[in-house]
């Protein structure tokens, strides 16, 4: 079987130019749109991250800032710098990097971001609108699965989506996405006994785990639709998905590659929340 290549750049340059459009409207009534960076760490990925968000913006015409609190920033320091960036009427988004200090728990800081202006959906609040099918930024990247399957015509609703990974970043809200897609959704994970089994049952595979090409084709039926989330360090320095393509292609109707699937959208969809986040705040 052909394996189809669900490439993100087509759906991300969609949405980016419907976003530089909002943002050229913006800029000329009022002010381009103001996204703020908030590290707490010196990790080298996130660094990288933090550079490559900043020439998405900068490329749509949206003020970007970092705000640097350092990596052994306290709990407190961090809830503050967001409560304040929160109440700032001139900053319209705010963005909490990831990994955190030793000690600091997501949930405890990222709950001092406004939702109006939490446009990676990070905090205990958003991800609770979202849960109750209320308005609010979901984060992108789980967003970013929905709209690749959009762009490339995949149906979702009545087919049955296993999703690999439980985490609040990604797993937890794209079951949630993919429920108001009216999919079936089953939800694995480490204890998950039978992993291979579990996806093989499944239209649509979803890989969020953080494994380097965990999944394999031993996990895919034949003619089901493969996304991977996953970006991990491959052993030359390169990204290397959660699934391994080689073995899965040939036997999925599609794959998402890594780079260039989820990515570039997750990306797309972060700058379309700040110009929507911008929008809703002076139109308020
Ligand atoms: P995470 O917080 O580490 O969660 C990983 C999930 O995978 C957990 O739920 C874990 O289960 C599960 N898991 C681990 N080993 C497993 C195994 N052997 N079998 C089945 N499930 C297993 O990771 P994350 O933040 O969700 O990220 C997942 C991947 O997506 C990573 O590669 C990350 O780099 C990538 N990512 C990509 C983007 C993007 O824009 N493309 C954005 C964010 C993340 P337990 O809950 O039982 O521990």
């Amino acid at each position: 079987m052909d394996t189809t290549s669900l490439t993100g750049k087509e759906t991300a340059a969609a949405l980016n130019a419907d976003t530089e459009r909002r943002v050229g409207a913006l800029t000329e009534k009022s002010a381009a749109p103001r996204l703020v960076l908030v590290v707490a760490n010196d990790d080298p990925a996130s660094g990288w991250y933090v550079k490559s968000l900043r020439r998405a913006a900068q490329r749509l015409g949206i003020d970007c800032d970092t705000v640097d609190l350092g990596a052994d920033a306290a709990a407190d320091t961090i809830r503050a710098e967001l409560a304040r960036l929160s109440a700032d009427a001139a900053v319209d988004a705010v963005m909490l990097q990831t990994p955190l200090p030793s000690g600091v728990e997501l949930n405890d800081v990222s709950v001092a971001i406004a939702a109006a202006k939490d446009v990676d959906g990070v905090s205990p609040l958003s991800l609770g609108l979202l849960g109750a099918g209320l308005p609010g930024f979901p984060p992108a990247t789980a967003e970013a699965v929905v709209a690749l399957a959009k762009h490339h015509d995949i149906p979702l609703a009545g087919r049955h989506v296993a999703i690999v990974g439980r985490s609040n970043v990604v797993g937890k809200p794209l079951a949630q996405l993919m429920l108001a897609e009216n999919a079936t959704v089953t939800v694995c994970h480490s204890r998950t006994a039978d992993l291979p089994a579990v996806t093989a049952a499944a239209d649509v595979v979803v890989a969020a785990v953080g494994r380097a090409r965990l999944i394999t084709g031993a996990h895919v039926r034949e003619g089901a639709v493969v996304f991977d989330v996953g970006t991990n360090e491959g052993p030359d320095g390169g990204i290397v998905g959660d699934v391994d393509p080689e073995s899965v292609r040939g036997k999925a109707a599609a794959l998402s590659p890594v780079p260039g699937g989820v990515g570039p959208v997750t990306t797309a969809l972060l700058m379309r929340h700040v110009v929507l986040a911008a929008e809703a705040a002076r139109s308020a």
